[in-house]
């Protein structure tokens, strides 16, 4: 499923907005409404599927619109050019960019422009359709790089069934889940670019450090420190005799942990779980018989460290309770969160006698 949120909450400096598929949503939704005043030329009902709609209405076919306006890594018709030598520069860039080029090709990612897209998102992935969507916003090259290595990121999780959030569980559980997928989206950038930089290419490494320096620390996801700490958690673990790959994945879990502690990313995402909580509860979703609480299972989260070939679930773990007391700091949140939760409860009571909650 699409996540498909409006509101004040959304930034536009993220990198990337993951879309979500969602276990334990039964119900069939009514198909979006569409504005064909939109530049908008594919998009999907909340179900995935999908549904055309050309400006001027031109084409009957989607299957063609579809070709027209994406790609995949295997097609050799030039069409998207930039997404194209984007592609081009990541299948040769590094040994991880060529991981994340394979999975891509591999999986017969679609990656397409000019679809509708939220505000501020840069790109999208979305599991149904197989498609990373980018905004029309036109991108640097650099960016659009580190864009799409969060992006197939994301690909890989939901191809590892980690792309989820759920119904049963209670927000802060959706927080949680949607934190640690999220956090790995943004280590597929940064080791993209830190392992290319080891062979020689620092362009997309210097890239996050100069807009770390130049934007205001509010901005920032991927600020200075957490690149810092990639570096030399990488340089310790190769002095003590690891390879090349063991000290990637070793600096990899170690920044997992401080991608939790830039507050602005947080929050933002804090903000868009309990924006997707409010809209299943008015759809009915959350008339569950039941709230589990502190979920994801430790294992999940540990999971969300298997990036293609590349593996730091072992070292994330450790960290598991950190993701177990995120700090919620926001006052409209804790408020927002605390509302929700008792509206929840109490329409469950009345529909089913009794509230289960599962710890
Ligand atoms: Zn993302």
């Amino acid at each position: 499923m699409n996540k498909k949120k409006k509101g004040k909450l959304r930034k536009a400096f993220l990198a990337g907005i993951l879309a979500i598929s969602t276990t334990g949503c039964q119900t069939i939704l009514p198909k979006q409404e569409t504005d064909l005043n939109q530049d908008t030329y594919i998009t999907e009902d909340f179900n995935g599927e999908f549904i055309h709609h050309i400006v001027n209405n031109k084409s009957k076919n989607r299957i063609d619109d579809f070709n027209r306006f994406c790609i995949t890594a295997n097609d050799n018709e030039l069409k998207l050019a930039s997404i194209q030598t984007s592609l081009d520069i990541l299948k040769e860039s590094s040994e991880f960019g060529n991981d994340l080029y394979n999975f891509a090709k591999d999986n017969n990612l679609h990656f397409c422009r000019k679809l509708e897209i939220s505000k501020g998102a840069s790109a999208t992935y979305t599991s149904k359709l197989n498609v990373i969507k980018f905004g029309s916003v036109k991108n640097h090259d650099l960016k659009r790089l580190g864009i799409i290595a969060h992006e197939i990121t994301h690909a890989i999780q939901d191809k590892n069934k980690l792309l989820f959030s759920n119904t049963e569980w209670d927000v802060k559980s959706n927080i949680k889940m949607s934190l640690a997928i999220e956090s790995a989206a943004v280590i597929g950038s940064i080791t993209l670019a830190f392992d290319m930089k080891q062979v020689g290419d620092d362009s997309l490494w210097s890239n996050f450090h100069d807009k770390a320096r130049s934007n205001s620390p509010a901005q920032n996801v991927i600020t200075s420190k957490i690149l810092n700490i990639f570096e030399r958690s990488y340089n310790i673990q190769k002095a003590a005799g690891s390879d090349h790959k063991s000290a990637m994945e070793f600096a990899m879990g170690k920044i997992w942990p401080e991608i939790f502690q830039v507050k602005t990313w947080r929050n933002y995402y804090i903000g868009t779980e309990i924006t997707q909580y409010e809209d299943w509860m008015k759809r009915g979703f959350l008339d569950t018989k039941q709230i589990a609480i502190g979920n994801p299972s430790s294992l999940i989260i540990k999971d969300v460290g298997k990036l293609g070939t590349y593996d730091f679930s072992e070292y994330i773990k450790q960290y598991d309770l950190k993701i177990n007391s995120i700090a919620i700091t926001s006052n409209e949140h804790k408020q927002k969160i605390a509302e929700l939760e008792n509206i929840r409860k109490k329409r469950i009571e009345k529909k089913h006698g009794k509230l289960l909650v599962i710890k």
